[in-house]
């Protein structure tokens, strides 16, 4: 089901299918292009790991684990909902099924007018960055930006990544710069362990 052009799974069994298990942007071919970098640089390093002989096994299997754990970072940063308002997949949800009778306009009523309270504080703020977006239907505060790529409303928006094919947001930013880390930490350790093993080596 596309959510914008962010292309969503939907899961009864995972929160009552209101927010999606995972979603995928629309560069999707980028992101297929990490994964095999990704899946190359962990099989490199697993090879690599047998040819060094010198090495305590223990440095190797803190290495496999780091490994592990970038590729779960990894794997959550992409799929995970980057930071689209609940309120907003509830409305293109109702939108789809086409559920649009008398009831569900009031709620929809209801829930903006909600939404208007909660972010009045906001308004009086700064008005200017508040506007009310469309094809969201969502009254936006500071925090919200509508991307042009994903074509919905993300909250605490970093940037679009093009890897990722899709927003760096409230949702995902944890695992995105977890994950890079984790991929310096992870060269890094693999380069001390080629020298220390050329050490021992004499
Ligand atoms: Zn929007
Ligand atoms: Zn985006």
């Amino acid at each position: 089901m596309k959510i914008g052009e962010l292309r969503c799974l939907f899961l009864k069994c995972y929160k009552k299918g209101r927010t999606p298990f995972m979603s995928v942007g629309p560069q999707w071919q980028f992101t297929i292009g990490l994964f095999v970098f990704a899946i190359l640089a962990a099989t490199y390093f697993i090879f690599m790991i047998n040819v060094l002989k010198n090495l305590d096994y223990r440095f190797k299997v803190v290495h496999f684990l780091l490994i592990i754990i970038n590729v779960f970072a990894l794997i959550l940063g992409v799929f995970q909902n980057p930071g689209v308002p609940q309120s907003v997949f509830d409305y293109k949800l109702k939108k789809q099924l086409g559920k649009n009778d008398q009831k569900t306009d009031n709620e929809e009523d209801e829930e903006r007018q909600s939404l208007n309270q909660r972010d009045s504080s906001q308004i009086k703020r700064n008005t200017s960055r508040n506007a009310f977006c469309e094809p969201c239907n969502l009254q936006k505060d500071q925090t919200v930006y509508h991307c042009s790529d994903c074509d919905v409303c993300i909250k605490d928006l970093d940037h679009h990544c093009m890897f990722f094919s899709k927003c760096i947001g409230k949702g995902n930013v944890y695992m995105f710069y977890t994950s890079i880390i984790l991929l310096f930490v992870v060269f890094t350790y693999f380069g001390v362990m080629v020298v220390v093993d050329a050490v021992y080596k004499k």
